[in-house]
């Protein structure tokens, strides 16, 4: 990782013996998470009793900074011991400014849904040894409205245990957070609260996806009921702007007819409403924010009309956006790579990245975000090159898809009962995911051998099966699971940096520096 600056030099005697006495203390794996702050040393003591362990000289203030227990830490020092609670999570962004997530910008970024919030040191490893840290800026916590309620995380967890994640793996640059699938004013201020900074709002219920094939009467009643005063508009005047001459967008032009434009405000046009309606929101609150829009969970495919459309609107409106997730072709179905469909092959897909690329970069800019990103490992080389980097990778599931392979080959007894509730409860959980597998094909508990367990997770059917599950396994035996990753912490991270290193790679060459910290 480029370190800040050696914590050996520039320091006194004193300084530097109190690091050799911290280090000392902490042990070989606990080392890495060793960081200097003032006069005091702070590591993350690992393992399956994680805490807060910071050495400093007798009468130091930081010492009062933390919860804990203070103690005799030797050659005249104190020790305290703290617990990794919400009060030591804050307080130790407080003292390490770079764990306090912040707005990334256009930089190259790529986004890690943690459901467990045990994988940052993986995802942290994998940035690593690619060669992705310091280039594509990380989003460690991410999580979206739904998958909270479904692992019964609060904001304000998801955002400590990427905390403590990126203290215990040593990582010294800007982190983000991303408050994922914002639905509602309400969503928006508990994820402020909790100090997210990039929200991403969904606005997939005011979609109108009867657009697509209404005809000439249906589409006019529609546009009719537009939120036309929300919108500040009325239909001559969007004609206006939109339909006069082709759109410049740079290295090439868009014509827009009529029908597109009104089967695009048809589509969108509330959608546009009700993000601005959040934006507000957003605005009104003082925080540091950016905005990401997501339509990616609708019916039918983003045509670049209707990105347009929507780019203007944004622009028109104010709502600055950051990134925006088209509905892209073909199918991105959860934790499997990409399907041709009927709405289009790689080949498509590569030719309609480059015109909404070309939208973002004339309209915006702003970034492509790939959504349902996991494991799309043919598409990461289209995207990353038709962007140029100017793109977000976001990936959630395939991370608890690794902790499951940890209990495969560590705990066969445990990963049986996973599978067990993931065909006890597919079919009610599969709803709001998009998913192809059929349960049938997919083995049972009793059917497989110890050693073919593992297997099962390279396997398309069942890795789905157990991605959309999470939350009922997680009810059933998420404390165990929890428990397995502490004690196999290492396994764990090796799994989740091999795994990640291949959605990194492809991005690495066209990454965009992020900004650094003043
Ligand atoms: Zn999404």
């Amino acid at each position: 990782m480029p370190p800040e600056a050696d914590p050996n030099t520039h320091r006194s005697d004193a300084d530097r013996a109190l690091l050799e006495r911290a280090r000392g203390l902490a042990g070989e794996r606990a080392a890495r998470s060793l960081r200097l702050s003032g006069a005091a040393a702070l590591w993350l003591r690992a393992g399956d009793d994680p805490a807060l362990m910071v050495l400093a000289r007798p009468g130091d203030p930081v010492l009062d900074r933390f919860d804990g227990t203070v103690a005799d830490g030797g050659d005249g020092l104190r020790l305290l011991v703290g617990g990794t609670t919400p009060g030591n999570a804050a307080a130790l962004r407080a003292e390490l400014p770079n764990l306090r997530p912040v707005p990334l910008g256009l930089a190259t970024s790529a986004g890690f849904g943690d459901r467990l919030g045990l994988a940052t040191p993986g995802h942290a490893l994998a940035l690593e040894r690619t060669g992705a840290a310091g280039m594509v800026a990380p989003v460690f916590a991410q999580q979206s409205i739904r998958e909270m309620t479904r692992t019964r995380r609060a904001p304000q967890e998801v955002v400590d245990d990427a905390t403590w994640g990126a203290f215990a793996a040593g990582w010294r640059l800007p982190v983000g957070a991303d408050a994922d699938h914002q639905k509602t004013a309400d969503d928006v201020r508990a994820c402020l609260a909790a100090g997210f900074t990039l929200f991403t709002v969904d606005p997939g219920e005011h979609v109108d996806d009867a657009a697509e094939r209404a005809d000439a009467a249906e589409l006019r009643a529609r546009l009719e009921r537009l939120p036309w005063r929300e919108l500040e508009d009325d239909w001559e005047g969007l004609k206006r702007r939109l339909l006069g001459a082709p759109l410049d967008l740079g290295d090439r032009e868009l014509a827009i007819s009529e029908e597109e434009l009104t089967r695009a405000a048809v589509k969108y046009g509330a959608a546009i409403a009700h993000t601005l309606s959040l934006y507000r929101v957003l605005a009104a609150s003082g925080a540091p924010f950016e905005l990401e829009l997501s339509v990616d969970e609708t019916a039918y495919p983003t045509t670049l009309p209707e990105h347009a459309y929507v780019a203007a609107e944004l622009r028109r409106l104010g709502v600055a956006v950051v990134s925006l997730a088209p509905r892209f072709v073909g199918r991105f179905e959860k934790g499997v790579d990409f399907r041709p469909d009927a709405t289009g092959d790689l080949a498509t897909l590569a030719a309609t990245l480059e015109g909404h690329t070309a939208i973002a970069r004339s309209m915006g800019p702003y970034k492509l975000s790939l959504h349902s990103g996991s494991d799309k490992f043919s598409v990461y080389p289209l995207i990353a090159a038709a962007t140029g980097g100017l793109v977000h990778l976001k990936t959630a599931g395939t991370s608890y898809l690794e902790a499951l392979r940890v209990a495969a080959v560590h705990a066969p007894d445990l990963f049986r009962q996973v599978l067990a509730i993931g065909h006890e409860r597919f079919e009610v959980d599969r709803k709001s995911y998009l998913i192809g597998a059929r349960l049938e094909a997919v083995p049972r508990p009793g059917d497989l051998r110890d050693a073919d367990l593992p297997g099962l997770l390279d396997d398309d059917g069942a890795r789905q099966v157990l991605h959309v599950t999470f939350g009922s396994a997680l009810d059933a035996v998420g404390a165990e699971l929890k428990r397995l990753l502490r004690e196999r912490d290492a396994a764990h991270e090796e799994g989740l940096a091999r795994h990640f290193a291949r959605h990194l790679e492809p991005f690495v060459p066209y990454a965009a520096q992020p900004p650094r910290p003043g």
